[in-house]
């Protein structure tokens, strides 16, 4: 009977990460492009000897990086093992009440998830037909709330003045906005963070530092924020963040120029992609990220294109929930690979 004291869960299913040549791999959101050149510099002459050594459980390298790089104290800085690590330590931290945590109904599929495996009560808010967040649903008593902004899947970004809002009437819980996709054009409420001490941010270096392979997140907040998902971590893990990603995570944060560029080059690719997408009958919510969530409006199913992509190399990532079985939400690689989705999108669909 040891079964019925385990502690079962439905667990998140991420993208597949297949090994196949030549993949256009457009499914999990991943940067085209290689981490900044002085992350290889350094690769090469990483000591394996050093691997002996624990990590800094500080991780003061890259703390002090970010802390540097976003002008707040260290002490408002938590680094994890990319933002998932993040942002389940602060569900963890955050959601002990007994009354709901608030999120949209499509939004990033892991926060029930961690919610369900906490035991943390949550209430699903609909997103309006338009896929918009009503920020009325959240001005209710709540136990905390999740706002990933822009959103995944929907790529749909919430005018930071209406984030505020709902940050500044809602001061008797915690609010954590996930910008994992924010450097593709979107705006930041970073600036608000010295206002609000229940208001923590989190971001990752998967997507717009090109380092989904190292995992590293983090998040800036209050002081107090930071301290206490500080002492849930040492509670679980003392050495979360191993050497290289503390070395190399700080170098891409040094090279703020490549960073630029290389956002900017995949804002400039999403903008080329849209237009042909419209061409071909594709609508989509306004994008502001590195990916497209698209429906086809015409006489072909979601699924027999994605099949049809599949047999060209072609990766995309499909959800099954009620309001989003049409969409597939297309990554940005480059123009070249976008280049070739658009020529097999035309073969499939003529
Ligand atoms: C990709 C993603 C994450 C997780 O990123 P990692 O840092 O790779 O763990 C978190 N939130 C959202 C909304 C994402 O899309």
């Amino acid at each position: 009977m040891w079964e019925d004291k385990v502690r079962k869960v439905v667990p998140y299913t991420p993208g597949e990460q297949p090994r196949i040549n030549n993949l256009i791999k457009l499914n999990t959101n991943e940067n085209p492009y290689p981490p900044a050149p002085a992350v290889r510099e350094r690769l090469k002459d990483l000591k394996y000897g050093d691997l002996r050594l624990y990590p800094d459980p500080n991780c003061r390298l890259l703390v002090d990086a970010l802390s540097g790089y976003h002008k707040v104290k260290p002490s408002q800085v938590f680094v994890g093992v990319g933002s998932d690590d993040v942002l389940s330590v602060a569900f963890l931290t955050f959601f002990n009440g007994d009354v709901p945590i608030l999120f949209p109904d499509i939004t990033y599929s892991f926060y029930d998830v961690w919610a369900d495996l906490y035991h943390i009560p949550y209430e699903i808010m609909p997103l309006k037909a338009d896929f918009s967040i009503d920020k009325n649903d959240y001005l209710k008593e709540n136990g905390g709330i999740v706002i990933a902004n822009p959103n995944a899947p929907t790529g749909l970004e919430l005018d930071v003045s209406v984030i505020e809002e709902i940050v500044s009437k809602n001061k008797d819980s915690v609010v954590i906005v996930d910008e994992a996709y924010v450097d593709f054009g979107g705006t930041t409420i970073l600036p608000l963070i010295d206002k609000y001490e229940n208001l923590l941010v989190v971001r990752t270096f998967s997507k717009s530092r090109n380092m989904a392979g190292l995992r590293i997140g983090y998040a800036i907040g209050s002081e107090k924020l930071i301290k206490y998902m500080s002492d849930v971590k040492f509670s679980i893990n003392s050495y979360t963040m191993n050497m290289p990603s503390l070395e190399l995570g700080k170098l891409s944060v040094e090279d703020d120029e490549y960073f630029k560029t290389t956002c900017a080059k995949v804002i400039d690719t999403r903008e080329r992609t849209k237009k042909a997408l419209k061409e071909l009958n594709f609508s989509f919510p306004d994008s502001r990220t590195n990916f497209i969530f698209a429906k086809y409006d015409g006489p072909v199913s979601r699924d027999d294109i994605a099949a049809e992509l599949r047999k060209r190399n072609i990766l995309v990532r499909c959800f099954n929930g009620e309001r989003i079985k049409d969409y597939m939400r297309i990554s940005i690689g480059t123009d070249e690979e976008m280049r070739v989705v658009i020529e097999a999108l035309k073969e499939v669909l003529r």
